[in-house]
C-alpha cells in the first residue's frame, strides 16, 4: 500500500469551504485514470471514467473538522469556533495552525490550575471550544496584522506510521479519499459507468454531495468514509459498532438514512467472493453523504462503506493498516463487479 499517500492526505489541510489542497492531491492521483475531471460551483471534484454497466458514483468528502477565527482580543489571544463536531476535551494544549496572512502556530490555553482549583465551579468543567483561547506567542499588534476574523485554523499534527497502524489528524475522511483513489487504480476492469466525487463541506452538514449527485444522476451510490471505532475499554458490547481489525463497515442504518438493502448486501456478497474481511453495522448515530446522495434528484440506491477510525474528529485518529487494505480491495472489487448488480 502507498502509505505515503495516506500520510500526505492526512497532513493536507481541507477545512469546509477551503478544500483546494486536498482536491489537488485527488486530481493529481486520478489524472491518469480520467480525462474528464470537473470542479463544480461549490468546489466538488467530479471525475468520469466511462464504462459499461450501471452508473456508479463513488463519493468521499475532502473536508475535515477544524476551526474558524471568531475574535482577536487586545492582548493578541485568538478565539475560534469549531467547524464540525469536535469534543472540547481534545482541544486544550493542542498546537493549532492558523492560516492568516502567514501561517502561525498557536497553543490552546486556559486559566492555570492554581486559579481554577480554588473555584469549585470551574474545577472539572470542560470549557467549550469557543470560550478557549489560542495563544500564538507574539505581540498583540503582530497578531492583529497577520490574523483576521474568518481565517481558518486546523490541528497541527503530522501523520506517523507504525507497523500496524497510521496515526493522524484527518482520516475522516482522507482514508475514504485514499480507498477511492487506490481502489480505482487497483480495479482490473471498470465494470460500471464510474464517477469519482471528492465532495466539499460534509462536516458542515453534508452540503457538497447533494449538488454533485444532482449533476451525476447516479443509479447506485457508495459513500466511502472513516467512521467511529468504539472498540475501546468501557464501551458496551452492543455499542462498539465498527471494530478495528475486522475490515471495512458496510452500513445498513445511521441517524441520517436507511441504506438500500440489496445494494448493501450485494457489496457484502462481493466481499465474501473475494475473501475480504468486512462487517455489517446497524446504528442510529452519525450520518454520511450517503444520506443526501440517496435522496437527491429522483433518488439513488445508496450505501456507505467505512474504515473504522479510533478517536475520530481529534488530532490523533488511528487507522489499522489491515482495514485500509481490505477497504481498497473491496472498492476495486465493487468497481469490477458492479455490472452484475441486477436490482436496477
Ligand atoms: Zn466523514
Amino acid at each position: 500500500m502507498n502509505w505515503d499517500l495516506l500520510k500526505e492526505l492526512s497532513d493536507a489541510v481541507g477545512l469546509p469551504g477551503a478544500e483546494q489542497d486536498v482536491r489537488e492531491i485527488l486530481r493529481r492521483e486520478i489524472s491518469n485514470l480520467s480525462d474528464d475531471i470537473k470542479i463544480d460551483a461549490m468546489g466538488n471534484l467530479i471525475a468520469h471514467i466511462p464504462g459499461d454497466g450501471p452508473k456508479l458514483m463513488l463519493d468521499a468528502h475532502i473536508d475535515e473538522v477544524g476551526f474558524i477565527v471568531s475574535h482577536i482580543d487586545d492582548d493578541g489571544f485568538i478565539r475560534v469556533i469549531p467547524m464540525g463536531g469536535i469534543d472540547p476535551r481534545v482541544f486544550y494544549a493542542q498546537r493549532i495552525k492558523i492560516f492568516g496572512r502567514e501561517t502561525l502556530t498557536g497553543v490552546v490555553g486556559a486559566l492555570p490550575p492554581h486559579i481554577t482549583r480554588s473555584d469549585p465551579s470551574q474545577r472539572d468543567k470542560v470549557i467549550p471550544i469557543e470560550d478557549c483561547f489560542i495563544d500564538p506567542g507574539m505581540p498583540a499588534e503582530k497578531v492583529k496584522s497577520l490574523v483576521r476574523v474568518g481565517d481558518l485554523a486546523s490541528f497541527d499534527r503530522e501523520c506517523i506510521e507504525t507497523e500496524d497502524s497510521l496515526i493522524g489528524k484527518a482520516f475522516d475522511d482522507r482514508v475514504g479519499v485514499f480507498i477511492m483513489i487506490e481502489g480505482t487504480k487497483m480495479a482490473k476492469e471498470i465494470g460500471c459507468d464510474l464517477y469519482i466525487v471528492g465532495a466539499v463541506q460534509e462536516e458542515g452538514g453534508l452540503r457538497g454531495a447533494g449538488p454533485a449527485a444532482f449533476e451525476v444522476k447516479p443509479q447506485i451510490g457508495l459513500s466511502l468514509e472513516g467512521t467511529v471505532a468504539n472498540d475501546v475499554p468501557g464501551a458496551p458490547e452492543h455499542k462498539k459498532f465498527a471494530q478495528q481489525g475486522k475490515g471495512p463497515e458496510i452500513r445498513l442504518s445511521d441517524a441520517g438514512f436507511y441504506a438500500h438493502r440489496d445494494w448493501s448486501f450485494f457489496i457484502a456478497d462481493v466481499a465474501e467472493k473475494y475473501e475480504i474481511p468486512h462487517q455489517i453495522i446497524v446504528k442510529k448515530i452519525g450520518a454520511t453523504n450517503a444520506a443526501v446522495i440517496q435522496t437527491t434528484g429522483i433518488g439513488t440506491k445508496t450505501t456507505a462503506l467505512s474504515i473504522p477510525v479510533r478517536y475520530i474528529h481529534s488530532p490523533q485518529g488511528i487507522v489499522r493498516k489491515s482495514d485500509v487494505e481490505a477497504g481498497v480491495k473491496l472498492v476495486a472489487a465493487v468497481i469490477e463487479e458492479a455490472k452484475n448488480f441486477s436490482e436496477l
